[in-house]
């Protein structure tokens, strides 16, 4: 790589954290990485960063997330970088139905966000405070807003309407939206050069597996449908969401437990899921060592994520024209072999058939096919949301156009 490649700091902004990467336009490995965390607590916040294999951890001398960032920009800058950093690519949860594409930010794209904020109360104001801090911070450098809905912007009228009363969607927007979009462009991209598919004429189901997880059905490069809905709630199992649930037993949990709403939406999102089965933890991998000792409640959530997981896969295969391929990505995606090999067993209808030493060997990273020459491939492809954002910040700032990259 050489010393003038430019460089795109990719910033995720959480209610207490601030996670960064700092990228080659060429697409080459991170020079810096890391999370700044406990931004909004009264203990001290600090600076975890990878740098060279290494990692180190800098106590920050006061919280809020500008200081967070400006610790980060101040490393960028100690390591003679911060020159070659041509733009900031921001993640921002939730851009409504106003944004179908990633965009350079300016005080329109500001208020726009803003007006998404009661979508995501807690996602967006943290996004918009990164945004913020870093435009302060970098005034001469594009920032460029990448959001998790606007992948499935694409879905057709009768995948994201809700059955109620339309004056709901008319007049406070409530339909699906559907989230982890920059994972799911990501892999379908991935998908299509790996799998040989035609780009104008393929069918991909993936499915997003991690801490929250969701999954997708891709028609030509386009997510016509996915389980996550209005909020992250909806869908899938995940560590502590509950997915779907009949909103009656959601009303009589609220009715014995003596909870509000709000009381009821708190427990769906943060006691239920894997943790709430289990009721030992909300972490896949504890929860497979766990079964595998006999725990028969770390078993049964095992098999409810799986039963669930199988669910959908042929639910969303329905909104295909063709189906060439079951894509596993995640953190759970990419490392459970155990998982993926419950949900293809459990496929069958669908003739897959597992390779499964190939299956076992596809953890950590790697990537490759783990079917025996089925009709319908699977795959297990890590997922890289940082490089999309790189990427999209890289094609929105122009650094093409100005001819700072050769072929990135
Ligand atoms: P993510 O949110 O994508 O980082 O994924 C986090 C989830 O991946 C957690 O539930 C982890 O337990 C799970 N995970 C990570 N590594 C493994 C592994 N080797 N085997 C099973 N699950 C894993």
């Amino acid at each position: 790589m050489s010393d003038q490649q430019p460089l795109v700091l990719v910033v995720n902004s959480g209610s207490s954290s601030v996670k960064f990467k700092l990228l080659p336009a060429d697409g080459s490995s991170p020079l810096l990485s890391g999370i700044a965390e406990s931004l909004c607590t009264s203990g001290p916040a600090r600076l975890i960063v990878r740098q060279n294999g290494e990692r180190f951890t800098e106590e920050l001398t006061s919280t809020g997330h500008q200081n967070a960032l400006r610790a980060i920009l101040s490393l960028v800058k100690s390591n003679g970088w911060i020159k070659r950093v041509r733009a900031v690519g921001h993640r921002v949860v939730h851009g409504g139905e106003r944004f179908t594409e990633s965009a350079r930010i300016t005080p329109e794209v500001i208020r726009n966000i803003e007006a998404c904020t009661d979508f995501a109360p807690l996602h967006n104001a943290a996004n918009l405070l990164g945004i913020r801090a870093c435009s302060e911070l970098l005034p001469s450098i594009p920032q460029v807003a990448v959001f998790d809905t606007a992948f499935h912007q694409t879905m057709p009228v009768e995948a994201f309407t809700y059955a109620i009363p339309q004056r709901f969607y008319r007049d406070h927007g409530i339909r699906r939206y559907g989230f982890h979009g920059t994972s799911f462009r990501y892999v379908s991209e991935r998908a299509v050069e790996l799998l040989g598919l035609d780009p104008d004429d393929h069918g991909l189901v993936i499915v997003h597996l991690g801490n929250g997880a969701s999954a997708c059905a891709v028609r030509n490069g386009k997510s016509c449908d996915t389980t996550m809905g209005f909020t992250p709630l909806e869908g899938l199992v995940m560590g502590t969401r509950s997915g779907d649930l009949d909103i009656g037993a959601a009303a009589q949990i609220g009715r014995v437990a003596q909870l509000n709403l709000a009381g009821v939406e708190a427990l769906l999102n943060r006691d239920s899921g894997l943790l709430g089965i289990s009721e030992l933890s909300s972490d896949f991998r504890t929860l497979e060592d766990a079964a595998d000792f006999g725990d028969q409640s770390a078993e049964l959530a095992l098999d409810v994520f799986t039963h669930r997981v199988v669910r959908y896969i042929g639910a969303l295969a329905t909104s295909l024209t063709r189906f060439d391929g079951v894509i596993f990505t995640g953190g759970i995606g990419e490392n459970s072999a155990r998982l993926r090999e419950m949900v293809l067993n459990r496929l069958r209808a669908f003739s897959f058939v597992l390779h499964a030493q190939t299956n076992r060997r596809m953890v950590g990273g790697a990537c490759g096919r783990i079917d025996r020459g089925s009709h319908t491939q699977a795959w297990v492809i890590p997922t890289d949301e940082e490089a999309m954002i790189a990427r999209d910040a890289i094609r929105i700032a122009g650094l093409h156009q100005q001819g700072l990259l050769r072929a990135a």
